[in-house]
Parts: C-alpha cells; structure tokens; sequence
C-alpha cells in the first residue's frame, strides 16, 4: 500500500474525518482522529498493520510485541500477527502503567512498543519505563498515525502516516466565522 492508499483507507472507514470539530482539549479543527473506527474492519486493519510491519528495518529483531491499553491493543496484536511474534499489552491501575494477566516480558528479550495514534506518546513512554525495569529493551515504537506532537520517548518511530492536526481557539476560528456547524466527537451531545 502507499501512503495516499493508506490516508484514503483511514478516511473512508473515518478514522480520520473532516470537518469542523470541538477538540477534547476545547479547541477546534479541521481534523478528528478516532482509530478505533478502523478497528471495525478486521481484515483492513490487518492489512495496514502488515504494511506497518513491512516498513520495519528488515535487520531489526524483535522478540515481543506490546502496546497499552485500550487503544494499542488491536493494532498491536495486528503487527505482531503480521511478524508472527508474540504479544502482550499493559494496562493502568491507580495511574501506573502495569502488567497484568500473569504476562511476562523476559528478560533481555528485544521489544517492539505499539500504539495507534501517538501525539506526545506519554503511555508509548510509560511502556518503554516497564520494558526496561523487566530487564528487556526497545527496539522501536511503530505506530498507525503520528499526530505530530513533540514527543517524549526517545526510541526510533515508525508512524505509518504522519498526519497533522491544526487546531486553534473558538474565539479564532475560521470555521465557526464561515457558521459551519460543529461536533464534538469525544462527547456524546453536539455542541455550538
Ligand atoms: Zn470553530
């Protein structure tokens, strides 16, 4: 698939959409990313999580696969049935990036991290922290959409498409001036 493929697949199933969005954060945009609307079509995601895989160093070994949850979770078992390596996932109690599950990540094992849309990757991060206090390490974080924050891990990134999400206040934006209606899809109600 190439990378026009790839935007086309992700819109048509609107895991990205257009439009004119309240963002969570109260600001708006021309752009709403919701994954999980790919994840409704299996052999698609599947599809893209191979060519995520594909797009990896061929001469990087990877031992593990594992993302955090809830979001990572479909993706990252995608990728590691594409490498046909195993795979777990962490989860938060009280806060605190976990393993639960009696899941286990050997020791000096070489760990691919997936998530599927990175902005900072602050739980990309957290997960990294877990691999290495197993006495693991990472090898890369391979994502399905790079939303183009500043990022906070250190390890080498493999989006699969990097996408920028503009946003701006409501008291500047040119959408509500044309009276474009807006929705605000993290919420439930549609909001003015
Ligand atoms: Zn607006």
């Amino acid at each position: 698939m190439n990378d026009e493929e790839i935007r086309l697949a992700l819109e048509q199933t609107k895991a990205i959409r257009k439009g004119h969005f309240r963002l969570t954060s109260g600001k708006h945009s021309d752009t709403y990313v919701q994954c999980a609307r790919l994840m409704e079509h299996p052999r698609l995601t599947n599809r893209l999580a191979a060519e995520a895989a594909h797009r990896l160093p061929e001469d990087l070994e990877i031992d593990l696969v594992i993302s955090p949850a809830v979001g990572g979770i479909l993706f990252g078992f995608a990728v590691a049935t594409a490498l046909d390596r195993p795979f777990i996932f962490t989860e938060r109690v009280n806060g605190v990036m976990v393993l639960r599950r009696a899941f286990e990540i050997p020791f000096g094992a070489r760990v691919l991290v997936a998530e599927d849309v990175v902005t900072t990757g602050g739980s990309v991060q957290e997960v990294c922290e877990l691999v290495r206090q197993n006495g693991a390490m990472t090898v890369a974080v391979i994502a399905l959409i790079d939303r183009g924050g500043s990022r906070v891990f250190s390890d080498e990134f493999f989006p699969l498409l990097r996408l920028e999400v503009p946003s701006w206040d409501a008291d500047n934006c040119g959408l509500c001036k044309d009276g474009i209606e807006i929705s605000a899809p993290g919420s439930r109600t549609i909001a003015k």
